[in-house]
């Protein structure tokens, strides 16, 4: 082989390991009636209601300065088949509450393309990806650690310092985000909780330091009036009240979740 072929096939193959180099991962957790919320909509899934606990939003590769890779290789799209033996716990874990009522599959196949292509090094099939996944997932308890501290979700405001410090007395140092209500009353909710994952030994670990940095990039791009989700420890919006609410509230999730379940 000459010389040129080989440089530019080791160019090639150190440019696709920086692509998909990453540091950690985060397992992004979202409660179901603040992405209703969010949304200017939101639909039970084709598999039917959801339950009222937090669901899986992604397993994201992440690096310690803040940056991420994406959609890294568009030769593996999503195939269902893959992953038919994780059906029932996707449905009950890992559901899209978009509109219109789907089966989850377009949510499923954006996180595996836009985050899972990236996951490849350790996770090297759809299948090890969404089981890693769920297997995290099923290995937190989240409202447990809440109910712990008094906090349930009942639609009442809870302190962020008395949220943060219910999670990290159960065990985890999560990042917080809210969404602002839609209808006007200034309060916030809480919407997800980012994890971090080791990308070592696939298990829950404190997240990085180098996190509150990026944090504090964030908080200052943040604009208050803009109602985009805020990013950990519900910067700005939430730091206006310090509390967040909880729960299902009818009249902010369009009606979608009736009394809380
Ligand atoms: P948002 O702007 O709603 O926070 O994020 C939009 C999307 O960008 C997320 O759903 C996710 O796919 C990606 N994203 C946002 N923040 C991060 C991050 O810190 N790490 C990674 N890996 N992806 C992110
Ligand atoms: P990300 O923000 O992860 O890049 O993108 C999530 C995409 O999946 C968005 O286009 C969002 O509309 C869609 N999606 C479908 N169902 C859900 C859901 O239940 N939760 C969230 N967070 N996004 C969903």
């Amino acid at each position: 082989m000459s010389k040129l072929p080989a440089a530019l096939l080791v160019g090639f193959f150190t440019m696709l390991g920086t692509l998909s180099a990453f540091d950690f991962f985060y397992l992004v957790l979202e409660w179901p009636g603040s992405y209703c919320d969010a949304a200017t909509s939101c639909c039970y899934p084709q598999s039917g209601k959801p339950a009222s606990d937090f669901s899986i939003h992604g397993l994201w590769p992440n690096n310690l300065d803040g940056s991420y890779p994406e959609n890294c290789d568009p030769s593996r799209p999503f195939n269902a088949s893959q992953i038919g033996g994780l059906r029932g716990d996707m449905d009950a874990l890992w559901s899209s509450l978009s509109c219109p009522s789907s089966n989850s599959e377009k949510f499923w196949a954006h996180e595996w393309e836009k985050h899972g292509t990236c996951s490849e090094k350790i996770l090297r099939s759809q299948r090890d990806y969404f089981a890693a996944a769920l297997r995290l997932r099923k290995s937190v308890d989240l409202l447990g650690a809440l109910e712990q501290a008094g906090i349930s979700p009942d639609g009442k405001s809870y302190a962020l310092s008395l949220i943060k410090n219910a999670l990290q007395d159960g065990g985890y140092a999560p990042g917080i985000t809210c969404n602002a209500d839609d209808d006007d009353s200034g309060s916030s909710q809480l919407y997800q909780i980012y994890l971090c994952v080791s990308k070592e030994n696939l298990e829950i670990t404190p997240c990085p330091r180098e996190r509150s940095a990026i944090d504090r990039s964030i908080m200052e791009a943040g604009a208050p009036s803009d109602r985009r989700i805020l990013r950990f420890d519900c910067l700005l919006d939430c730091i206006v009240s310090g509390s967040l609410s909880f729960g299902f509230n009818a009249a902010t999730s369009h009606g979608f979740w009736g009394l809380a379940a």
